[in-house]
């Protein structure tokens, strides 16, 4: 398994050596930096108005709260879900290249994108008793190598002065979510997730993590877990909104 502690000395050796460039256009950056100024502000934000539950954005002037149809028609487990930024553009790029091409490093810029969404009104004020990512089947990971919402999650754990824990365990592995529609997506998703044997999330305040926020139903399912094993809420976080 990747550890932090082993690879992290060697990523401060290599950056004595290399330049550190931008991710995006490879301008040189500072060594804490992975994207220049430029394209940093170039990460497409979810604006308002959108929906309090699931943050999907719409057009128009909407200004009190609302919910979508997407969530008035179905029971979601979580409370809310929040993204600060849009998977387009550099955002949907940066988070490709870290997932799918290796480049860990890039869980730096997504975790930034993340920590965002601790600013929004829905989560600022909440205390939260543990982070908790969503996990992967682990013969994907083994693929991967990592689990990106481990990562994330592990970097905003250490920010935000939250304890981690990988509470949740993917059983089934499932296809892949984007080629099925919502009703196909939750059977999919049916006992995917189990608490893991030892963990304990009874009395808790839950912030789920994830890397990208689709329909939802991933976060809501894991969510459904943990409150059945006796966690008090359930609100989710992720870099990003598709
Ligand atoms: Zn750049
Ligand atoms: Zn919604």
């Amino acid at each position: 398994m990747w550890r932090e502690t082993t690879l992290e000395p060697l990523r401060a050796i290599a950056s004595l050596f290399y330049p550190s460039l931008c991710a995006i256009c490879s301008e040189s950056v500072e060594r804490t930096e992975y994207l220049c100024e430029g394209c940093a502000r170039k990460a497409p934000k979810v604006k308002p108005p959108f929906c309090a539950i699931c943050s999907e954005p719409f057009p128009g002037a909407i200004t009190e709260s609302f919910s979508c149809a997407n969530c008035s028609h179905r029971l979601l487990h979580f409370q809310s879900a929040v993204a600060a930024y849009r998977s387009r553009g550099i955002v949907r790029k940066i988070i490709l290249d870290f997932k799918y091409g290796h480049q860990m490093h890039l869980r730096f810029p997504v975790a930034d994108w993340l920590r965002t969404a601790l600013d929004d009104p829905r989560l600022r004020d909440r205390r939260f008793d543990v982070v908790i990512p969503v996990p992967l089947h682990p013969a994907r990971k083994r693929e991967r190598g990592f689990n990106q919402a481990e990562l994330i999650a592990e970097l905003l754990s250490t920010q935000a002065n939250l304890t981690m824990r990988d509470a949740l365990e993917r059983i089934r592995y499932t296809t892949t979510q984007t080629a099925h529609d919502r009703a196909e997506r939750m059977e999919n998703l049916r006992d995917a997730f189990r608490l893991r044997k030892k963990a304990n999330v009874r009395g808790l305040r839950v912030l789920l993590i994830d890397d990208v926020l689709t329909t939802g139903s991933t976060l809501s399912e894991c969510a459904r877990v943990l409150k059945a094993g006796g966690a008090i809420s359930v609100h989710a976080a992720t870099a990003a909104r598709a």
